[in-house]
């Protein structure tokens, strides 16, 4: 993938902010829990690297990422924090993650039996067991399969390293609680099978953390509120201030007069109605700004314009309020003058949820990063 640094698309990632929302989460938690960053999916679409660095100067004492890849590429820039893998990783590679110091999630007793045929050397695997108490993704079924998982690696202490134990919520950030609550007590039922509790305990993602405080463990996997973006969208207010880490500007390249009865873009869905000034913007969605946002907007000089005809692969129209110059600054995600556009607004109109907007964007678009230094 070409980086388009010749081109005036930018993504811009706050040091400061991450900073800030990390240790105010910290600020929360009971002394003896830590917080793990959780930093997949390139830190949600941030930059994983520049992400761990920030969380870590905040307090973060882990890192939570999706995929083996991710954690060699973290171990490989010096990080030497403890790094769960979160999904499930193939047994073929148990000795990689040996030697690497890697902590992966294991859902089934037949996992950690493969995994012990490519164990060569004497290190252990760190595993973290996971409990589907309504997930319903990866992890142990009954406290029945956890108790004989449990036995297993007690009697294979000489390869494996139980580390962890966990679960995670499927509506920790919904109004009805009662889904919730079904979950945690059959989290309760599988720890009652548990006769020592492993180093990390851990049911909280940010959802969990913000609006459940009253949970089980001593550690979060702190993922979205990280970067500043509330887990429910709209829904739940977050209770403590946490500032958006992303913001995305482009700038106008080509501004022409459009006279009434022309139309705009693939097919022709938008006609001008009188003579209009239109701006084009050099992204689009090979860049993962979402081709159905047709109709919604964004900030030039603290105005709102409207994104006329459909997004293109690499750039999209907009109606201008009058002439401008080549070069006016295109705010798609931030603040103009007084108003601004969040990641939700951009989701909300896209007809998704804020997550999938910052991981979306793609490897094209350069990520610049201010306050990179701790002040
Ligand atoms: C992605 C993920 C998280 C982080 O969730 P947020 O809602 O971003 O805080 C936590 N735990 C697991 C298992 C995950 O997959």
């Amino acid at each position: 993938m070409s980086i388009g640094t010749h081109r005036p698309t930018v993504i811009t990632v706050d040091g400061d902010a991450i900073r800030h929302n990390v240790a105010a989460e910290i600020a929360q938690l009971n002394p003896d829990s830590e917080l793990f960053a959780v930093i997949k999916a390139d830190g949600y679409g941030h930059g994983m690297t520049h992400v761990a660095k920030y969380a870590a100067e905040a307090g973060a004492t882990g890192f939570c990422v999706a995929i083996l890849d991710e954690a060699l590429t973290l171990r490989a820039a010096g990080f030497q924090q403890p790094i769960l893998v979160l999904g499930i990783v193939e047994p073929c590679y148990a000795q990689l993650i040996a030697d690497q110091k890697i902590s992966v999630a294991v859902g089934s007793q037949a996992w950690l039996a493969e995994a012990i045929s490519y164990l060569k050397g004497n290190t252990v695997v760190r595993v973290h067991l996971a409990l589907d108490t309504g997930m319903g993704r990866i992890g142990f079924q009954t406290p029945e399969e956890l108790h004989a998982a449990l036995d297993f690696l007690t009697g294979h202490d000489q390869q494996f390293d139980f580390e962890g134990i966990f679960t995670h919520f499927a509506t920790a950030d919904e109004k009805e609680q009662t889904y919730f609550e079904t979950q945690l007590q059959r989290f309760r039922d599988f720890m009652a099978v548990v006769p020592r509790k492993p180093r990390y305990v851990h049911v909280a993602n940010s959802a969990t953390s913000l609006w459940h405080q009253v949970c089980d463990g001593n550690m979060i996997r702190f993922g979205v509120a990280m970067y500043g973006m509330n887990p429910s969208g709209r829904l739940l207010t977050v209770p403590r201030v946490i500032h958006p880490a992303m913001t995305l500007k482009s700038a106008l390249v080509f501004v022409k007069k459009l006279p009434r009865g022309r139309s705009v873009s693939y097919g022709a869905t938008y006609t001008a109605a009188a003579d209009e000034w239109i701006g084009t913007v050099p992204i689009g969605y090979a860049d993962g700004y979402p081709r159905c946002l047709q109709g919604f907007h964004v900030l030039i000089n603290g105005q709102f314009c409207e994104i006329v005809g459909r997004v293109c692969m690499d750039q999209f129209m907009v109606r201008l309020p009058e002439k401008m110059p080549v070069g006016t600054e295109v705010v798609l995600v931030g603040e103009s003058g007084s108003q601004h556009i969040t990641m939700v607004d951009v989701a909300e109109a896209a007809g998704t949820i804020n997550y999938e907007i910052a991981c979306g964007f793609s490897a094209r678009i350069p990520r610049r990063y201010v306050n990179d230094q701790k002040s």
